[in-house]
């Protein structure tokens, strides 16, 4: 699942709850909900952690990503009045891929067993689409997670 999806849903969590240990929680926890879900990323065409540098399709995504997701992450931090729970919220949802998908330090951490284990679990509950004829449906459940997280957001605060 992208960053900027995780970010999305960490958004809509932060604006539910006034708690930032029930932000953070929750967050962790739709992260792997979501990544659950049928979904495109560079692991569609084979790019994963460290390799994503070595195929030009997988770095370019990967900077529009998190292009997309730190600007929404501003731009609704600064809707929330610069909420610390829609903070913590957002850390808990983007957490789990910072941690085991980075190219920088995902590598070495994943030989410390705890991290070796979380990893394996991550694997096992990522529903990674691969056949190319349905990467499109992959976009479109990330588009659909983010629209309904964002306007979640945008719900709550007209409250
Ligand atoms: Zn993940």
């Amino acid at each position: 699942m992208t960053l900027t999806a995780h970010v999305a849903t960490g958004i809509a969590v932060g604006s539910l709850t006034d708690n930032s240990s029930v932000g953070f929680f929750a967050g962790w926890l739709t992260h792997h909900v979501v990544d659950g879900i049928p979904h495109s990323d560079p692991g569609s065409w084979g790019a994963v952690g460290e390799s994503v540098f070595k195929n030009r399709r997988s770095l370019i995504w990967t900077v529009c990503d998190i292009t997309i997701a730190t600007t929404l992450f501003f731009l609704f931090l600064s809707l929330s009045g610069f909420s610390t729970v829609l903070f913590i919220s957002v850390l808990g949802a983007a957490i789990p891929d910072l941690i085991d998908n980075s190219p920088f330090w995902s590598k070495p951490l994943r030989k410390l067993p705890p991290l070796k284990w979380f990893h394996q679990f991550h694997e096992v509950i990522h529903y990674t689409i691969k056949v190319k004829k349905y990467l499109w449906l992959g976009i479109m459940t990330q588009i659909l997670i983010i629209i309904v997280s964002l306007a979640a957001f945008l719900l709550s605060s007209a409250r």
